[in-house]
């Protein structure tokens, strides 16, 4: 203790001091007076790490310098004595009782006296060590000096520790600990402003994680939080800190780049890829995730930070919409994007404004020339935007959510139509073919609901089309849904046929009764002498299983021929009827004549 000043000059020190609070050098400022007033050889203010093990210091002062922080382990410092018994006194031989400790060591110190840093509930956080080459003194003043040094730290390091803590909350997304939406917005913000000086770019790529919403419906929310934490943990490892990884919104995650331009942008984004190239453990299941990416770049692209946002999301819209693994932003997006708007908005009140309409198309077997059965498919004249092709309306209503309600509607209308030919003596022959998407394998209960709208004509009349690429977004639910199908006695037809990649052991054990072959396959069939086999391998292949073969889009004489020749029974093409109204159906096809002699082929 200083002997040549006074009780009250001491005070008045102090509070000079303590007027820093807040201030960040404050705790320097604090343990310098204390090293001052009590005229002690050193100083080390530290803070306890939150599993309790390790110290880093705030601040240290040594014969009246300033050391730099540095960590260190509690177990075996008179520290640790502090944090499990609070003040704590070795006067004299400390190094002796302490041979693990280092510091102790280093400053040849004789003397020890520790007070622990308690929160307002009692919580030690920190420890104020001051360290003596000789043996120590304790005035009743010096006393009290460190008593208030010691509870004006606590208030601090507790309000810093708050702040801290609000500050996560408003910047960190609590699951995965990585940064939020807000967070990555000033980052974005942030990294546009540097680079209007430094004149470099801004990447922005937005990831997506596909179907994220099946797995938690399928496996329960906590599988679902445990794979989204092992997804930010990997792309937070393989990315690196270089980059900035916020995640955004429920299975999004978005990362910043700074200093690139459009081939970096590239790169990053087969980076991004590759961190899903291997599946997800979360307990014993594997997962293969499987994401979206878009991208973006300022100045290229975007004017502004939110623009770059912007049009990272219309990037990945776009590669959501047309099944891409990545799209990276251009201007034709934004149209396309608001078209989409447009026809998103218009078409729920079409489907629920009942002006959606079925076109059916005739089927024909190739050895009768009758009339095998019909495709129905959905038609959409809007007031504003015209006819709308179901090749863009489908995909939206399937992104957008809008497709069990339009699949159901189609069936009910098929359903309708099939009710009042029956009425009137109309006989139907063969299966009315409806389209399913392959998003009703998600959740609901189809097999539940198909049968309830099908009540009045029966299942039987039914084909239900799945596409290749449908049944292999979910192979196993695909194959325990058509069993259930067929139990009911809706037969099941496999669409667009060779455009996917279904394996033939797969197809094996799927209940189909028949198989549509592409119309890709049959356009140029006439000249290209390779589809020609495709489509006969085909149609063998589909004998051998028991199933019936459709070729679709069939558009002339020479193609029906070859056709016949291969053996293909039935046949769905312009050159026999296109898709055409109910009524037009009727007047057309379900006459004596073509049910007696059937069409000329
Ligand atoms: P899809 O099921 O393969 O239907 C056959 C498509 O090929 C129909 O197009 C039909 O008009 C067209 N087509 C038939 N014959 C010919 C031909 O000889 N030449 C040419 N160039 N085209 C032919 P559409 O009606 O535009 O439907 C396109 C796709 O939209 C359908 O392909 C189907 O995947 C989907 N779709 C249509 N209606 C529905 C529906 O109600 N629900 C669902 N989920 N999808 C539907
Ligand atoms: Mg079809
Ligand atoms: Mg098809």
């Amino acid at each position: 203790m200083n002997a040549n000043i006074s009780a009250e000059q001491v005070f008045r020190e102090l509070a000079d001091v303590l007027v820093y609070s807040g201030n960040n050098d404050f705790y320097l400022a604090l343990i310098q007076a204390l090293e001052r007033l009590l005229q002690v050889d050193h100083v080390v203010l530290a803070e306890i790490s939150p599993g309790g093990y390790e110290a880093r210091t705030l601040a240290v002062t040594s014969h009246g310098k300033t050391i730099s922080n540095f960590n260190y382990p509690l177990h075996g410092t008179p520290c640790e004595n502090v944090v499990g018994e609070g003040f704590c006194l070795f006067n004299g031989g400390v190094v002796e009782q302490f041979p693990k400790d280092d510091l102790l060591k280093e400053l040849k110190v004789e003397s020890y006296l520790g007070m622990p840093i308690l929160t307002s509930d009692g919580t030690a956080i920190g420890i104020l060590s001051i360290l003596q080459d000789s043996k120590m003194t304790w005035p009743e003043l010096g006393r009290e000096v460190i008593r208030i040094a010691v509870s004006q730290i606590g208030a601090e390091m507790e309000r810093k520790n708050n702040e801290k803590r609000i500050e996560q909350l408003a910047y960190q997304d609590p699951l995965t600990q990585l940064p939020n939406r807000t967070a990555l917005q000033e980052r974005i913000n942030q990294a546009v402003s540097a680079s209007y000086r430094t004149q470099t770019g801004v990447g922005v790529c937005i990831i997506d994680l596909r179907r994220f919403k099946e797995i938690n419906d399928m496996h329960g929310h906590e599988a679902g939080d445990l794979l989204l934490k092992a997804v930010s943990a990997r792309m937070a490892n393989l990315l690196g800190d270089q980059l900035f990884l916020a995640r955004q919104s429920s299975d999004e995650f978005t990362v910043v780049s700074t200093n690139t331009d459009t081939n970096g942008l590239a790169q990053l984004v087969h980076r991004i890829h590759e961190c899903f190239v291997d599946p997800f453990g979360i307990g014993r299941r594997r997962f293969q995730v499987e994401v979206n990416i878009g991208a973006a770049l300022f100045p290229h692209d975007s004017d502004t930070a939110s623009e770059l946002f912007q049009h990272a999301s219309i990037a990945l819209d776009e590669a959501k919409l047309s099944g891409l693994k990545e799209c990276i932003y251009n201007a034709s997006m934004a149209e396309k994007l608001n078209r989409a708007h447009a026809i998103h908005a218009r078409l729920i009140e079409a489907i629920r404004g009942g002006t959606l309409s079925l076109a059916f198309q005739p089927q024909f077997d190739t050895r009768t020339g009758r009339l095998h059965g019909a495709e129905a498919l959905c038609r959409w004249q809007d007031e504003e935007l015209g006819f709308v092709s179901p090749a863009e309306f489908i995909p939206i209503a399937e992104e957008r959510g809008l497709i069990r309600e339009l699949d159901a509607l189609v069936v009910q209308k098929a359903v309708q139509q099939l009710e009042d030919w029956h009425q009137r003596g109309l006989s139907f022959p063969g299966r009315i073919s409806v389209n399913l998407s392959a998003h009703h394998f998600e959740g609901i209960d189809l097999v539940a609901e198909l049968e309830r709208y099908t009540k009045s004509v029966g299942p039987a009349v039914f084909t239900l089309e799945l596409t290749e690429s449908a049944m292999m977004r979910n192979p196993e639910q695909a194959l325990y849904l058509t069993d259930r199908l067929r139990e009911k006695g809706f037969d099941i037809a496999l669409d667009d046929f060779g455009t996917g990649y279904s394996s033939f052991a797969y197809l094996q054990r799927l209940d189909l009764q028949t198989l549509k072959i592409d119309r890709s396959f049959i356009t140029d069939i006439v000249d290209n002498e390779q589809n020609q086999s495709i489509v006969s391998a085909i149609i063998a292949m589909a004998k051998s299983m028991g199933m019936a073969v459709v070729a679709e889009g069939v558009e002339t004489q020479e193609q029906t021929e070859i056709l016949q020749t291969l053996g293909c029974q039935f046949v769905q093409g312009f050159y026999f009827g296109k898709p055409v109204s109910g009524a037009e159906f009727e007047r057309l096809w379900l006459t004596e004549k073509v049910s007696e002699q059937g069409v000329l082929l």
